[in-house]
């Protein structure tokens, strides 16, 4: 049996988080509506009774939120407790895997756009990509529209939400503020797919789509910088659980932190950048330069790492550090001198030292932050 989703639901739901300054009778219920769906995302088989123990609503204010819920076809009663507690038995509810789609988008790949459909749970169900070699402009933003009408094609049930993680600044309208390989600069890309596609749509930055990601998917913990090793150096940070923008969107870009004076002419036109140690093109150089000394120059890069992370640990109190990037590269040499001087340099009695760990996301970090950001923007869920 399916149900179809009613579009109605799933907008009273974006009131939650439509950045709405003036609470509305709406807005209330879309966030109690949310924080049921979120207990029973967390977990599943709670009976009304149980929802309205772990909420503080009213048994009366839940059985009302639950029937709007089943009526969306995103949850269904499961089962009873008959047997399994003692009392009169009561029905447990659980979220519905298969009620919607959701399409997500990684920009992130040098040459490649790819596309996934995935369930609520970030199972994936279907991938695709497009060839976007030497295509920038307007061309690249036909490439997103092209490559997101072949995702909407391959979709079985109702979408839920188009999530899309792309290179460069993004502002919280999901604006590209500047993405210089792609040749974009104040480009409505959230509102471009909005009104192309008619569905909730939510652009991030990649960096911060796959921190997001860590979160959600990779049961991350709520405090944790993800720094990802690519062409160049990025990160994002989520801290309680929320994600660090900054006042220019900019947050996280550490690639151009200087950690050599007067080293190596970075892409920028400074001297001695971070990513001028420990870009996948930099790595790649040192070590066809000396092969021999393999774990010597990714020992070093950590180091060069430890020490652009080792004032924003200090100055937040950072206990996690998750690192992506090719495995090739990210050996226990690099990950061990990257956590040993952060350790050096941070140490204190008054804080625990930090953990430096390899993300276990491997190449869908982006496209499941992608899927997160659908989650977190039209069902309030995380
Ligand atoms: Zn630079």
């Amino acid at each position: 049996m399916t149900m179809e989703v009613r579009p109605q639901v799933l907008t009273a739901l974006e009131h939650r988080v439509s950045g709405r300054r003036i609470q509305r009778p709406q807005d209330g219920r879309a966030s109690n509506l949310s924080l049921v769906l979120q207990h029973l995302y967390d977990k599943p088989q709670l009976t009304r009774a149980d929802l309205a123990r772990k909420t503080g609503l009213t048994k009366v204010t839940i059985s009302d939120l639950v029937a709007e819920l089943i009526d969306s076809g995103l949850v269904e009663e499961t089962g009873t407790t008959t047997g399994r507690r003692p009392g009169k038995p009561a029905s447990t509810l659980a979220v519905r895997e298969d009620a919607v789609d959701i399409v997500a988008v990684d920009l992130s790949m040098p040459g490649t756009f790819r596309g996934g459909i995935f369930d609520i749970r970030g199972h994936q169900h279907a991938e695709t990509s497009v060839d976007v070699e030497g295509r920038t402009g307007a061309d690249a933003v036909a490439a997103v529209i092209d490559l997101v009408e072949l995702c909407v094609g391959m979709t079985t049930c109702p979408i839920l939400g188009i999530g899309v993680g792309s290179p460069g600044t993004v502002d919280a309208s999901g604006t590209i503020n500047s993405a210089p390989n792609l040749g974009w600069h104040d480009l409505p890309l959230q509102d471009t797919l909005a009104e192309r596609f008619s569905l909730p749509v939510a652009v991030q930055n990649d960096a911060n789509a796959a921190v997001i990601a860590e979160r959600s998917f990779a049961d991350g913990p709520r405090d944790v910088m993800r720094v990802q090793i690519s062409r160049g150096v990025g990160a994002g940070i989520l801290l309680n659980g929320s994600l660090v923008i900054g006042n220019s969107a900019a947050a996280g870009e550490i690639g151009h932190v200087v950690i050599d004076r007067g080293g190596a002419l970075c892409s920028c036109g400074k001297h001695g950048c971070l990513e001028t140690w420990i870009s996948v093109p930099a790595l790649r150089r040192r070590l066809q330069e000396d092969p021999a000394h393999k774990e010597e120059i990714l020992a070093e890069a950590g180091r060069r790492l430890g020490m652009a992370l080792s004032p924003i640990v200090a100055a937040i109190d950072l206990p996690n550090i998750v690192l992506g990037g090719p495995e090739e590269f990210l050996e226990k040499s690099f990950l061990d001198a990257a956590e040993a001087l952060v350790a050096e340099r941070t140490h204190s009695e008054f804080r625990r030292d930090s953990t430096v760990s390899l993300s276990t996301l491997g190449n869908d970090a982006v496209l499941l932050g992608a899927v997160s950001l659908v989650l977190r923007t039209t069902l309030g869920v995380s």
